[in-house]
């Protein structure tokens, strides 16, 4: 749509052709139905992908400020929450209907029901799409925005970048599950479902190491929450070559080690008269203490001082360096992004296919996806604009 709208800003009569029977529906669920559009705090390092260096000549420091101006001009009133942009009114509904009333104002031809099957370039000039329903359609340029399937029903598969990848010879990344919860094999996960806590969690990949701190979320099948969405995509990609990742939880991240065992001492020497489990009473969750005390062979009537310094120093390590083993990701259609798509390197900074000129690539069906924070939108505005005006350009083609 922010193609569209750009292309024909340029003077460019312009079709949208979508399957679904309504154009943006993905939008709606974005940031909870709220749409979390973009981020004040932009930074190229953000977005993951297998050319980073790439990424920023794509995507510019500006981008941010251009995304805001040109929903501001289309009518949407925008206001941050600690640098974390949404419509103003909280709707991401919203958001779809300035871009969908500009495009009317545009003129822009919206074709739904209409999946497009292949983009070929023809003999002559300009491209020929076909679609499901049998309907050919030829166009001078063709700005290619289909997304990925991630978010979407069970078995919805959005195959058109793979097949314009086969067809154009282009490089291809595999694509994962990205910001998405994962499963681990843990028995105890099911006496954890439903604690929500603020941690530190750190997954180990080969020799690499994640470490995102947030509110994390237990679930009966595994860990969840914005820290375990942001490292979900290396999970992703380690769970291809590994069947099992070590995932660690810190459940004190605003107290070094130190500083930990430290005041574990001193609660020791003056609440030995508690029983364990009331001697850990406002530290962690008291789901946590129950399979901290069980971990470390401790009662949780026990007496604070009858317990032994081995299974105090157990205690005092797992809640820094609690053990997990990811197991798996929940499936796409829990996703909110698949990272991985059409090699950046296959596109020019305006977007355009390097090996087919007049053919445009934009959002996520690129191998560049953001962190959780409006980031992955603001690739799909920015690249959109970027491949709208070029495409949208008289003189950019002939
Ligand atoms: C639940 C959820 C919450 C999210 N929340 C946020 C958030 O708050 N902030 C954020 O930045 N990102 C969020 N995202 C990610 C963000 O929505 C996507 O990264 C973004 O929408 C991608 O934009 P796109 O234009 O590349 O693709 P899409 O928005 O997926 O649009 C592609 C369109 O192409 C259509 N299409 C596909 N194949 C064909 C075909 N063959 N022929 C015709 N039409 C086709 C699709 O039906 C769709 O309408 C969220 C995603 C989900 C699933």
């Amino acid at each position: 749509m922010t193609a569209a709208i750009a292309a024909a800003r340029q003077g460019a009569q312009v079709t949208i052709l979508e399957r679904n029977d309504r154009i943006g529906k993905k939008i709606l669920a974005t940031g909870n139905g709220k749409c979390n559009l973009s981020n004040l705090d932009f930074q190229t390092e953000y977005y993951r992908s297998e050319d980073p260096e790439r990424v920023g000549t794509i995507i510019k420091a500006d981008a941010v400020r251009q995304a805001q101006l040109f929903f501001e001009q289309i009518g949407l009133m925008i206001k941050s929450r600690n640098g974390y942009l949404y419509p103003e009114c909280e709707q991401a509904s919203a958001v779809l209907d300035v871009l969908r009333h500009e495009l009317t104002h545009l003129n822009v031809r919206v074709v739904c029901d209409e999946e497009v099957v292949t983009v070929k370039k023809r003999a002559g000039d300009g491209f020929a799409l076909e679609t499901k329903s049998g309907r050919k359609y030829i166009f001078d340029r063709v700005i290619l925005s289909c997304g990925t399937s991630a978010g979407l029903k069970k078995g919805t598969k959005t195959d058109l970048p793979k097949s314009v990848a086969s067809i154009y010879g282009l490089d291809y990344v595999k694509q994962v599950p990205a910001l998405v919860q994962l499963r681990c094999e843990e028995d105890f996960c099911k006496a954890l479902a439903g604690v929500r806590c603020q941690a530190g969690v750190t997954l180990r990949v080969g020799n690499d190491t994640y470490r995102e701190d947030g509110e994390l979320q237990l679930t009966d099948y595994g860990i969840s929450g914005i820290p375990v969405f942001q490292l979900s995509r290396f999970a992703s990609y380690g769970l291809l070559r590994e069947q099992k990742l070590p995932v660690e939880i810190d459940f004190l991240p605003s107290l070094k080690e130190k500083e930990w065992e430290e005041f574990l001492r001193a609660r020791r020497q003056t609440l030995d008269y508690k029983s364990m489990e009331d001697f850990l009473i406002g530290m962690v969750h008291k789901k946590i203490a129950g399979v901290l005390l069980k971990q470390c062979g401790i009662r949780p009537a026990e007496t604070a001082g009858c317990v032994n310094d081995s299974q105090y120093a157990k205690l005092s390590r797992l809640m820094k360096h609690f053990p997990m083993t990811v197991t798996g990701t929940n499936p796409i259609e829990n996703s909110q992004v698949l990272a991985g798509g059409i090699k950046l390197t296959e596109v020019s900074e305006n977007m355009e296919l390097i090996k087919c000129k007049g053919l445009y690539l934009t959002g996520e069906l690129l191998d560049a996806d953001g962190r959780c924070g409006g980031y992955n939108l603001q690739w799909a505005w920015s690249t959109g604009i970027t491949a709208g005006i070029a495409a949208g350009n008289r003189r950019a083609l002939f």
